[in-house]
């Protein structure tokens, strides 16, 4: 959306009244996102509106844990998470005042959104990052890891690493297996990957694609974000990293890559309601949604806005795993209880 189409869809939103008083209004912002080129994206909003943001940037854990501190008397009117699986707790935990609105639910895709009854929509996906896996390519064929189900069959032993099953990453993924296989598939399979491992699980996702080129591991899960990070970093270490490695869209033969979101809600204390629900609306417009994805070398959801960004480019297009994503974090009490069953760390 153009910035004047966008200020004439806001003062319609927000009437002559809250227009009028635009320069002195300030939207108090939780954000679990620090990513440098979000800076413009929040420029480009007070240019627009008048509307000042108030940044509170904090990690996931510690912006719920303050939102749920704070209660009723909290200033919080946007809450920006990464990780669906973080956004249905924190909806559970009733942090979010559900929405309607039109150009939300226009814009951004069912399946990245979570319908809260007849009372609207309780939080959006405004950017979405794919679940791949890598592999050594001195030691790995590419066919041999087509598929997540791949990562559990025997003759991987030894070779497979990946961060804490109980990251809320791995915990996504798992519930979206969990929606296609079953309960009782899906603990099968965690054994196996456990049977399989190469060491305990421990670090980043960055950590396993650096352990995949060491050879210390030899296939591993990361997000797509911080493999376009490496692709795109010209330090010589990280390039001797890529160089060793091969990267797959998983599951393109069937269901599809497993994908997560980033995304925001309206906090459920707010004293800007409308101005909140119009900063969400401006957060899936054309421009906001190529600074907000390509910040963090992610997909916008809105996939008709373009990016050129060279890493996600050579990733090619893909396959998407169509599973909503509310349904997959709907999963995850019971994903957590088979992970200790199978001693997955
Ligand atoms: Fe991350």
């Amino acid at each position: 959306m153009s910035v004047t189409r966008f200020v004439a869809t806001l003062s319609l939103a927000l009437g002559a009244s809250l227009a009028a008083n635009a320069q002195e209004q300030v939207l108090n912002l939780y954000s679990a996102r620090h990513y440098q080129t979000d800076e413009a994206l929040y420029a480009n909003f007070t240019k627009a509106t008048g509307i000042k943001i108030n940044r509170v940037d904090t990690d996931d854990a510690s912006l719920l844990n303050r939102l749920k501190t704070e209660g009723a008397a909290s200033p919080a009117d946007v809450v920006l998470l990464v990780d669906a699986a973080r956004l249905a707790q924190a909806e559970r935990d009733g942090l979010f005042r559900p929405i309607k609105s039109r150009e939300l639910e226009s814009r951004v895709p069912a399946q990245y959104r979570a319908i809260a009854g007849n009372e609207g929509t309780a939080w959006f996906g405004f950017s979405t990052r794919a679940r791949l896996i890598v592999f050594n390519k001195s030691t790995v064929k590419r066919d041999e890891v087509a598929r997540y189900e791949d990562l559990a069959n025997p003759k991987h032993k030894g070779k497979v690493c990946t961060r804490s099953g109980s990251h809320p990453y791995n915990l996504s993924l798992f519930g979206a297996l969990h929606e296609r296989m079953g309960s009782a598939a899906l603990e099968t399979w965690l054994k196996a990957v456990v049977a399989n491992m190469a060491r305990a699980p421990k670090g980043g996702d960055t950590d396993q694609i650096k352990a995949v080129a060491s050879g210390e591991c030899q296939i591993a899960l990361t997000n797509s974000y911080y493999l376009a990070r490496m692709l795109l970093s010209s330090k010589p270490e990280d390039q001797a990293v890529v160089e060793r490695i091969g990267v797959v869209m998983p599951n393109q033969g069937d269901a599809g890559t497993h994908m997560n979101i980033a995304g925001g809600a309206v906090a459920r204390h707010s004293r800007n309601v409308a101005a909140a629900q119009a900063f969400l609306e401006y957060l899936a417009s054309d421009s906001a949604q190529a600074y907000f994805a390509n910040g963090n070398n992610e997909w916008p959801v809105v996939q008709s806005v373009l990016l050129g960004n060279r890493a996600l480019d050579s990733l090619g297009s893909f396959k998407r795993e169509t599973i909503p994503v509310a349904a997959v974090a709907a999963n995850i009490g019971k994903v957590q209880q088979m992970l200790d069953r199978a001693d997955y760390k």
